[in-house]
């Protein structure tokens, strides 16, 4: 049986090299820059005004402040945001213009409507200018073939916003991969449907498409299939047309676990089955071409943390991120925990709390792989290697965040 270690580096090195797509705007939150981006224009295009006021030659105004203000303009027209003004300013002349209207010939500053009086078409301004004063330059934000930002950089909206401004539709990324998710077990229902005997609600697909969409990949749901060969190898070939195909429930060594024979039979290439881990022992990890086919337990609790722990690595770097460590939070354990005498890596539920501003990890009771409630009272977990442990009360201990949090 693996470790969570060699698991761990299977998957990463068993992840394909991420696509490279044009993505829109509207679709690239999130997502990777795949190339670096220069600025094909300046920003801003043109000179600008940066207040409301009036553009004026300084040498028609009064040069000092104690100056009486001997010198006025006449305004000639207007330049508005996207209605330049056409002509060009001769000596005591002015233009009234607004914020983001180019700034016409012949100027030399904008007098702000505040420090200005105007009267019928006569300006008057009782403040001195300086040159270029209220002038927004081209180019000054960013000069033509910059570079602006990098091929790695995480799109967020500030970049988006960037992209736009230069006059993007769309960016170079690596697109969002498509998930798959497949629930397997003759118990399963439809939340809302009317329970048989021994029945219960299919809840895994909601939880891991959930978890997909949190990571930034796409998911598609494939819906509900009895344990029965034949219908589960139809799911499946579907699903192995996305770029990662779960499959929850069916992967251990019952009577009615189907899913490794149906896989194999698809063409899948098993790369490990069963990892030494608690909970997710029976996980299944294969390729078929591009395909990365994951078989995850059907215990809710497992399949939350075989996602976590193995499905999200994957697809971050199918999504060009680099891998990085997750048990990133100190904090100081809130109780003595003794991990069960086990030779598996085991992941305990906690509570993130704080103690005087110093982080807490409370360990929650009912840790079983079926306990959906300590999950969802959880902030985190944390990880015992196999043979550590126990630890007292006060002991410092490294929390992953869920990533399921939003
Ligand atoms: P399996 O991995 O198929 O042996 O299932 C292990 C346990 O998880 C059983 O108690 C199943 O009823 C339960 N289970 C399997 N699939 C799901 C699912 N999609 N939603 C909720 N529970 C499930
Ligand atoms: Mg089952």
């Amino acid at each position: 049986m693996l470790t969570y270690e060699d698991a761990l580096a299977r998957i990463l090195r068993g992840t394909p090299a991420p696509r490279v797509a044009s993505v829109p705007l509207d679709d690239a939150l999130g997502l990777t820059l795949a190339r670096s981006i220069r600025a094909p224009v300046d920003l801003p295009r043109f000179d600008n005004s940066a207040v409301d006021g009036y553009a004026i030659r300084i040498m028609d105004g009064p040069s000092q402040p104690d100056e009486t203000p001997s010198a006025s303009w006449r305004v000639i027209g207007a330049a508005e945001a996207g209605r330049p003004f056409r002509g060009t300013l001769r000596a005591g002349q002015a233009v009234r213009i607004l914020t983001g209207a180019q700034v016409p010939r012949g100027a030399e500053a904008i007098l702000m409507q505040e420090q200005a009086q105007r009267q019928g078409d006569r300006l008057i301004a009782r403040q001195p200018s300086r040159p270029g004063q209220h002038i927004r330059r081209r180019g000054e934000d960013l000069r033509r073939g910059v570079l602006v930002l990098a091929a790695g950089t995480t799109l967020r909206p500030q970049e988006l916003g960037l992209l736009a401004a230069m006059g993007y539709r769309a960016a170079p990324v690596y697109p969002r991969p498509t998930v798959a998710v497949l629930a397997t077990g003759d118990e399963l229902q439809a939340p809302g449907s009317r329970l048989k005997p021994g029945g219960i609600y299919e809840s895994n697909s909601y939880l891991l498409t959930a978890l997909i969409r949190c990571a930034g990949a796409r998911a598609i749901r494939l819906g509900l299939v009895r344990d029965v060969p034949h219908s589960l190898e139809r799911a499946m070939r579907r699903g192995l047309r996305a770029d990662v195909l779960i499959v929850s429930g069916g992967v251990s060594v019952g009577d009615k676990d189907f899913v490794r024979r149906v896989a194999r039979r698809c063409g899948v290439r098993q790369r490990f089955w069963q990892v030494s881990i608690k909970p997710g022992m029976p996980v299944f990890f294969g390729r078929c071409q591009r395909t990365m086919v994951f078989g995850l337990p059907g215990n809710p609790v497992s399949a939350f943390v075989t996602f976590e722990e193995f499905v999200t690595p994957a697809l971050h770097r199918l999504m060009g991120r680099p891998w990085r460590d997750r048990y990133i939070t100190a904090a100081t354990l809130a109780e003595d925990l003794r991990p069960s005498t086990s030779r598996r890596t085991h992941f305990i539920r906690v509570r993130v709390g704080s103690d005087n501003g110093r982080p807490t990890a409370q360990p929650l009771g009912g840790q079983g792989s079926h306990q959906l409630r300590s999950l969802a009272e959880a902030d985190g977990w944390i990880r015992v290697t196999a043979d550590e442990g126990p630890f007292a009360a006060g002991t410092t201990v490294m929390v992953k965040q869920s990533e399921g949090s939003v």
